[in-house]
Parts: C-alpha cells; sequence; structure tokens
C-alpha cells in the first residue's frame, strides 16, 4: 500500500520580493505577479486567493492549490488606557509571541514591538525573556506575520501618509541577530514599496552585540541600530549582558563604527541603558558612560528597569532616573526616558510572555470550563 503526501503548500506570507519572484517563475509564472500578490498580502491585509480580482481565475485557482496565506493566529487582543494595543500570537508549535503597538506624537507614529525568537539563548540577568531560555526561532512569516495582523487589525494602508504601523523596532522577544536568516527578509518586507514600504530610519534592530552578525547586517541593510548597553565597563556589562564575555564593549562600539561607515546617509545609534537601582545609575556609571561613548555619533534612551518577579534588581526611584539623566546632560548628552506603555495591559517590550502564559491558561481553563457547562 502507498501512502499519499499531501504536497506541502508555500506560505507567501514571508517571502521577500526576490523570494516571491523566485516562486512566481517555479510555477511557470511572469515575475510581476510578484508585486502584484505582495500588495494584496501586504497592503490589503488579504489571506484569500480568491479575492485577487487583478490576477485571472486560473491562476487564483492555482495559487490555492499550491500555496496559502498563514499568519499567526490572535490568542489575545488588549487595548491599554494610553492607547497601547497589544497581541498575543501563536505560532506552528503551539508557542505564544507577543507584539505590541504604542502610538506616540498625538497618533502621528504608531511604533509595532516585534519579536524575532521564542525565549532567547543569551540570558541577560534583568531580562525576563532570557530567563524563560530559548526555544526556538521565528521564521520569517512569523516575523512579519507580526506586522501583518497588527495593520489588518488596525485598518488597511490607505495610502503612505496613513499608514497603521508608521514604525518597527525588533525589541520584543528574543535577539534578532541570532535569527538572523530569517530576521533579514523580514526586515526587507518591512522596507519593501510592495511590503510596509517604512523607510529604513523607521524601522530598528535592537541587539544585545553579536558583532560578527553586525557586520554581516551592515553588508546587506542599513536599518536603525540601537544597542543594549547598559554598562560602560566590561567587568558590569558581562554580569549583565553574558555575551559580553564573548564580544566585549570595544569590540561591539568597533562593530557599531563599521556599521555607520557602510550606511549611505548620517547616522546616529541609539544605546539602549536599562537603569537598575544601585547597579548601575550612579554618577560614576554616568561618567563611565559618556567618556566611552565620546568617539560615537549616538542618541542614549534611559529604561527604568522593569521589575518582575525573582529577578533580583529593582527600579530605581523616579528622583534618581531624573538625576542620572541630570549627569549626563552635564555631560553633554540628552538622554530621553523611555517610559513603559501600556502598563495596564503588561506591555512593555520583551518581558511579557510569563504573565501572558499564565493569563494565556487562565483564559483556556476558563473557555474549558464553559464548553464543559454547555455540554
Ligand atoms: N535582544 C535584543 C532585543 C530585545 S530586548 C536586545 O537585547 O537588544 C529589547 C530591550 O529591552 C533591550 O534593550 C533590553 O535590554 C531591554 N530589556 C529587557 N528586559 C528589560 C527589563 N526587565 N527592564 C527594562 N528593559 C529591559
Ligand atoms: Fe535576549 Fe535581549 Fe533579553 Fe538579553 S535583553 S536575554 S538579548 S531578549
Amino acid at each position: 500500500m502507498t501512502a499519499t503526501i499531501a504536497p506541502q503548500r508555500t506560505n507567501l506570507l514571508g517571502l521577500s520580493r526576490e523570494e516571491m519572484e523566485a516562486f512566481f517563475l517555479s510555477i511557470g509564472e511572469k515575475k510581476f505577479r510578484a508585486a502584484q500578490v505582495m500588495k494584496w498580502i501586504h497592503h490589503e491585509g488579504c489571506d484569500d486567493f480568491a479575492a485577487m480580482t487583478n490576477l485571472s481565475k486560473a491562476l487564483r485557482a492555482r495559487l490555492a492549490d499550491v500555496a496559502e496565506i498563514r499568519g499567526p493566529g490572535v490568542v489575545y487582543e488588549g487595548s491599554s488606557s494610553d492607547g497601547t494595543r497589544k497581541w498575543v500570537l501563536e505560532v506552528e508549535d503551539g508557542s505564544y509571541v507577543e507584539t505590541v503597538l504604542i502610538p506616540a506624537d498625538n497618533g502621528k507614529r504608531r511604533t509595532l514591538c516585534v519579536s524575532s525568537q521564542v525565549g532567547c539563548s543569551l540570558d541577560c540577568s534583568f531580562c525576563s525573556t532570557g530567563k524563560q531560555g530559548f526555544q526556538r526561532n521565528l521564521t520569517a512569516a512569523e516575523i512579519i506575520g507580526q506586522v501583518w495582523v497588527a495593520q489588518r487589525s488596525v485598518g488597511p494602508r490607505k495610502d503612505t501618509a496613513n499608514r497603521p504601523v508608521t514604525n518597527v523596532v525588533m525589541m520584543g522577544m528574543g535577539e534578532p541577530l541570532m535569527n538572523y536568516d530569517n530576521v533579514v527578509p523580514a526586515m526587507k518586507l518591512m522596507l519593501d514599496d510592495n511590503g510596509y514600504g517604512l523607510s529604513k530610519r523607521r524601522v530598528t534592530l535592537s541587539t544585545s552585540g553579536v558583532v560578527p552578525m553586525l557586520d554581516r547586517l551592515g553588508d546587506e541593510l542599513d536599518v536603525s541600530l540601537a544597542i543594549s548597553l547598559h554598562a560602560a565597563t566590561d567587568e558590569l556589562r558581562s554580569e549583565l549582558v553574558p555575551l559580553n564575555r564573548k564580544y566585549n564593549i570595544r569590540a561591539l562600539l568597533d562593530a557599531c563604527q563599521r556599521y555607520l561607515a557602510k550606511c549611505a546617509d548620517t547616522r546616529m545609534i541609539t544605546i539602549e541603558y536599562t537603569l537598575i537601582k544601585d547597579v548601575n545609575d550612579q554618577q560614576e556609571h554616568a561618567e563611565q558612560l559618556a567618556a566611552l561613548l565620546e568617539e560615537l555619533p549616538c542618541k542614549i534612551n534611559l529604561i527604568p528597569f522593569n521589575p518582575f518577579p525573582h529577578s533580583g534588581y529593582e527600579k530605581p526611584s523616579r528622583n534618581q532616573t531624573m538625576r542620572f539623566q541630570q549627569w549626563l546632560y552635564e555631560l553633554g548628552y540628552t538622554a530621553p526616558i523611555r517610559s513603559t506603555r501600556g502598563d495596564d495591559i503588561d506591555a512593555a517590550c520583551g518581558q511579557l510572555v510569563g504573565r501572558v502564559k499564565d493569563r494565556t491558561r487562565r483564559h483556556e481553563r476558563y473557555i474549558r470550563s464553559i464548553q464543559i457547562d454547555a455540554d
């Protein structure tokens, strides 16, 4: 007896323009179909070939046979009183990832915080994603799928001046440079006119400093770069960001300079500095930081530590945070304090999933209990 295996359909959601063109050539179609289908998927949020009315009926039927447009499932969607929106998404193997849309500038800017991995292997001591360990890399479809879901639920892209998502930061769960092969095609889709058409200044990759991959990124893309520094000496940084033992501060800052040299235009790097009470929030730390960054065209973002159970760290007081900001100011740096948005829906980037899983399990139990009642 021979078993028949259903042919696997190609998920078109995560294909970059080159990959989409190759797909259409592989099924005997013209390359220009790629742009048409990409616009349906990414501009219109469409996941049904039958609705793609500028394709012939025969091609629509053919596509339905060999391809699919499959985004992540929405497990939870929440809005906060400050306008922040959050989605918990279920990806292939039943794992959850989070995506947060944060409005700013009177609604002119809507920044989506996107995850790149389920968990993270780098184990930074103050990060709850790191504490969960590493489960797996997200596929390109699962990464761009977060933008797709957010855009779909806010509304289709009417025109370039009125986009549901205006900026993307890769600051959700995971280390994007540890998932290079999926993150780069997804970012290309964010930039592509047939994708989300965002300018490279509005798409930011945040990294804790995977130096060789940073060099590779600079050869392929020149998106904005944020570096999670958090400390100005190797001794302290190695404690907070264990990856520093492999690529130390000097190696990381040199890689930043090489990245900037490859960018076509003049750029600044964003330095992320999570302020942790009595760990890196003293005057000497501000002085060391200012001296270290003297040569690097950069701006500093201060992020008060976001506490989570058993972290062993505390958030500095508002006064201490402002003192730190003032010390930097006196040393020549204007360093905005990045507030935690959407607190009422746990929307701070990079540390939600533990609570989300809990809540989702509670939600599942609730759903199950209703079903049992209904039986
Ligand atoms: N892995 C990447 C991107 C995800 S983390 C990176 O490390 O850059 C996004 C940002 O959130 C990083 O700057 C990270 O240091 C910060 N972060 C993680 N946990 C935090 C916490 N508990 N409080 C404040 N910031 C945190
Ligand atoms: Fe990973 Fe970034 Fe968290 Fe470090 S801060 S554990 S690199 S997600």
